[in-house]
């Protein structure tokens, strides 16, 4: 019998966590090795929740993942007895076009998602605590709520290692590529990993470790998230009293988690910040920014005008410049493999991600067009995941 595929898995995020753990159920050895550990505070995935949603304008693809992640997601809850997934639903609220809900409604029921436009007089009645002045339409997506982000990335690293892959914290560098293929990976203390393959899923790191391939296809922004204080006993804001929301209305890319384990009332702007280094950046808001998040929560929360900030963080989005991800093969490597480019929406479909990627290290299937390298030309990224663009075009 020959000797399981030894496979590296560098970056225990939500991409590179669940490709090593489909790697290890499909039978090879793996070792997954992060220079912070899962989750941690630097990583994209490192947040306390992310939205899993289904609506996606018009791309079938990502709700067919989305899908398939809901299945994996509850699958991994109920076998490893613990919750990630809080449902609470998802209010979109639209104050100009809304072809992004109307374009992606019919995949979603489809797909078996349930969601509908609700009448702005039914979506007045059932959110009392919101202002709905400027918005002209709004959806409710019903199957859809949120992810224990960074308490996933740890708990699918511990399932990993029970089901005997390896977790290092180490910080690697690419090994030298030699005859088309790479032989190992360098560790800080000089030493070498050497593996039959190689899966690169470092997030916004990737263009500092493959500078000429991906330095102008991946783009790292900076993201604000501030968790606002509710006012105490008011029930409006209680955990579970409100869904997911996003309102898409001129000016506003803003979008909040209510509840999220009683952190407080999250709300951030999906408007891509500055660039960052994920490694050297200063992980503090910035007053301006706080300023217009206070301004905007005033106006469509009035009950939480003037409440303090409890918390914050800065993260980053990691983005492609068509918001789409890149799963492929390494041009001059024939056993490395990149999964990256989540751009703001890849935390959700880390199960289906690393399903897909898995699958491609074991030679099943081709690598898709839409994620692949060579569509990513050089190129800004986009100013927000939708279609609306933002007024102050921030
Ligand atoms: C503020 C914010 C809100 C978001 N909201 C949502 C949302 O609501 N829904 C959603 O689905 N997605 C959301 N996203 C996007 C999502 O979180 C990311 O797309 C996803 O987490 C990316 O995962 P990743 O595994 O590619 O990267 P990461 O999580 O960054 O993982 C990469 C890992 O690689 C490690 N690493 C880097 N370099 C090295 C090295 N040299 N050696 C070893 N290890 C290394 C890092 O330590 C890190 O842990 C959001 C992102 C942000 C920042």
């Amino acid at each position: 019998m020959s000797a399981p595929l030894h496979v590296a898995v560098v970056g225990a995020g939500a991409f590179g966590g669940w490709t090593a753990l489909w790697l290890r159920r499909r039978g090879c050895r793996v070792t997954l090795l992060d220079a912070w550990g899962p989750g941690n505070s630097r990583s994209s995935s490192g947040g306390e929740s992310r939205v899993i949603r289904g609506l996606y304008g018009p791309d079938r693809i990502y709700v067919d993942w989305v899908v398939r992640s809901f299945e994996i997601w509850e699958e991994s809850e109920a076998r490893w007895s613990t919750q990630l997934y809080t449902p609470t639903g998802t209010l979109w609220m639209f104050g100009g076009p809304d072809d992004y809900a109307r374009t992606g409604l019919p995949h979603l029921q489809a797909a078996g998602l349930p969601a509908a436009e609700i009448e702005l007089s039914e979506a007045r009645r059932r959110f009392p605590q919101i202002d709905f002045t400027g918005i002209t339409s709004t959806f409710f997506e019903e199957r859809s709520g949120w992810l224990a982000a960074r308490r996933a990335c740890r708990t699918v690293a511990a399932a990993l290692i029970r089901e005997g892959g390896a977790v290092r914290e180490e910080a690697v560098r690419p090994g030298r590529i030699e005859g088309g293929r790479m032989a190992w990976l360098k560790l800080a203390d000089g030493t070498r990993l050497e593996a039959d393959a190689f899966v690169f899923a470092a997030g916004p790191w990737l263009p500092d470790l493959f500078p000429d391939l991906l330095g102008q296809a991946i783009h790292p922004t900076r993201q604000e998230i501030y968790f606002f204080g509710t006012p105490a006993g008011n029930p409006q804001f209680r955990q579970g009293a409100l869904p997911v929301w996003l309102d898409l209305s001129p000016g506003s890319s803003f979008y909040g988690i209510p509840g999220t384990d009683h952190r407080g009332f999250k709300i951030a702007d999906d408007t891509r910040g500055e660039p960052i280094d994920p490694t050297s950046g200063e992980r503090t808001v910035t007053p301006e920014r706080l300023e217009a998040a206070r301004a905007y929560i005033a106006r469509r929360f009035p009950a939480l005008a003037g409440a303090p900030l409890v918390e914050s963080r800065v993260c980053q989005y990691e983005n492609s410049p068509d918001g789409d991800f890149l799963i492929d093969r390494h041009p001059e490597a024939a056993n490395v493999w990149l999964a990256g480019g989540g751009s703001g929406h890849g935390f959700k479909l880390g199960p289906a991600v690393g399903e897909h990627t898995a699958g491609l290290v074991l030679g099943e299937g081709k690598p898709l067009e839409r994620f692949s390298l060579a569509r990513l030309a050089a190129g800004a990224a986009r100013k927000t995941q939708f279609d609306v663009e933002p007024a102050d075009g921030g």
